[in-house]
């Protein structure tokens, strides 16, 4: 039976948010916005365990209490340049452990993403446990999409198709070290767009706009509002 680990990249430094402190240590509801990705993850019965990849020189984690997870949380200070260096780094770390086999799943989840929930990870494991690919968690782009040159408008682009990648994005440990150790998915935004340049098609499961990207400081007041609304969470407990 494959097993299922997740892996937080979280050594970056959110250079968008405008803030000395990275973007995973953030305060959201009195934690670290990280926490959030963390417990979401540790909980889900069916996750082995729960790698975090911090950068070299993170100062920060070790401020906080994480026993909690410690039955299933693994830190590696292995952080690269580029979140998918940071990645391959992390895989490259477990696989000299051998904890992990070829055939083992792999949901690589962004630090900056607290707000997904057991559902939708529920419904991701279930579409995709039996997948030959792999996918990710991705909704439809609702929006009108302009193209534009010198903040005026070149021409409308056609949204039929397009969807927009959230994560968790979950593969077979073989194949996204396969895909990740190419020196070509060094800039790639995510994980399958470098499983794609194998080619191969990832499948999409539909996600929920609620699993936002924390990106820019306006962003966090809506990550608020909306682990507020998610239901049978109580972090002031
Ligand atoms: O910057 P962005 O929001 O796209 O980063 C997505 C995720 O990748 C974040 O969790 C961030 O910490 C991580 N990352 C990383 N190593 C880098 C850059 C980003 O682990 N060098």
């Amino acid at each position: 039976m494959s097993k299922f680990f997740a892996l937080i990249p979280a050594a970056g430094y959110g250079a968008r948010m405008k803030t000395n402190l990275p973007k995973q240590y953030l305060s959201l509801r009195g934690k670290p916005m990280i926490y959030y990705a963390v417990r979401t993850l540790y909980l889900y019965p069916d996750i082995t365990n729960v790698l975090v990849i911090l950068s070299p020189e993170d100062s920060e984690w070790f401020k906080y209490d994480w026993s909690e997870f410690s039955s299933k949380l693994i830190v590696l200070n292995c952080g690269g340049a580029t979140r998918s260096k940071s990645i391959s780094n992390g895989l490259i770390s477990i696989l000299k452990s051998s904890l992990i086999d070829d055939d083992d799943w792999v949901l690589v989840h962004d630090a900056a993403r607290p707000c997904l929930s057991e559902k939708l990870l529920k419904k991701m494991l279930n579409e995709l446990s039996n997948d030959k690919v792999g996918g990710l968690l991705a909704v439809p782009i609702s929006d009108t999409l302009k193209r534009s040159s010198n903040d005026r408008v070149l021409r409308t682009e056609s949204r039929d198709g397009l969807w927009q990648a959230q994560t968790p994005q979950m593969f077979r440990f073989k194949l996204l070290m396969d895909a990740l150790c190419k020196p070509d998915s060094i800039t790639m935004t995510d994980d399958a767009s470098a499983v794609e340049a194998l080619g191969l098609s990832p499948k999409l499961v539909l996600g929920d706009m609620h699993n936002i990207k924390v990106t820019y400081p306006k962003d966090l007041s809506l990550a608020e509002l909306i682990l507020r609304e998610q239901q049978g969470i109580d972090y002031d407990k």
